[in-house]
């Protein structure tokens, strides 16, 4: 599903954060591409439309999305953290070892109802490791 930015813009508002041009570009590469981007990633896309921008700007945009709860960061490697639009429903990461592409896998539902009573969850971390089907397909 992609989100237009009138959708995009309702939720910065609905976050309690003004929807500025920046913002706007962070949240609709997280939201809209899922490719899990890093912050030079996000830097890279964000300058390539808007020429000129500070890798700050782009930084502190996307410390904005994080902090109002659209946006969350994901530890997947040591070091880099990559970002992911939270407002979907839960699901694990497969990372590619060969193309260190990261994909969303879709998880049972019935994960989420398996904690043992009394626990209540909030988020379910989990990452896969292996090769992706491109690099599947170039290696044969
Ligand atoms: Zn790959
Ligand atoms: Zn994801």
């Amino acid at each position: 599903m992609k989100y237009s930015d009138r959708q995009l813009a309702e939720m910065l508002t609905g976050a309690g954060v003004r929807p500025s041009l920046h913002r706007l570009a962070v949240l609709s590469t997280i939201a809209n591409d899922r490719c899990h981007p890093s912050a030079d990633d996000l830097y890279r896309r964000i300058s390539e439309q808007y020429p000129g921008v500070s890798r700050t700007t782009v930084y502190n945009s996307l410390h904005a999305l994080v902090d109002a709860g659209l946006v969350k960061e994901l530890k997947l490697e040591r070091g880099v953290s990559h970002f992911d639009f939270l407002l979907q429903p839960p699901h694990g990461h497969f990372i590619c070892s060969h193309c260190g592409r990261i994909f969303d896998m879709g998880l049972p539902p019935e994960l989420a109802d398996s904690a043992d009573p009394g626990f209540r969850i909030d988020a379910i971390d989990l990452n896969f490791k292996g090769i992706c089907p491109d690099c599947l397909a170039k290696q044969q």
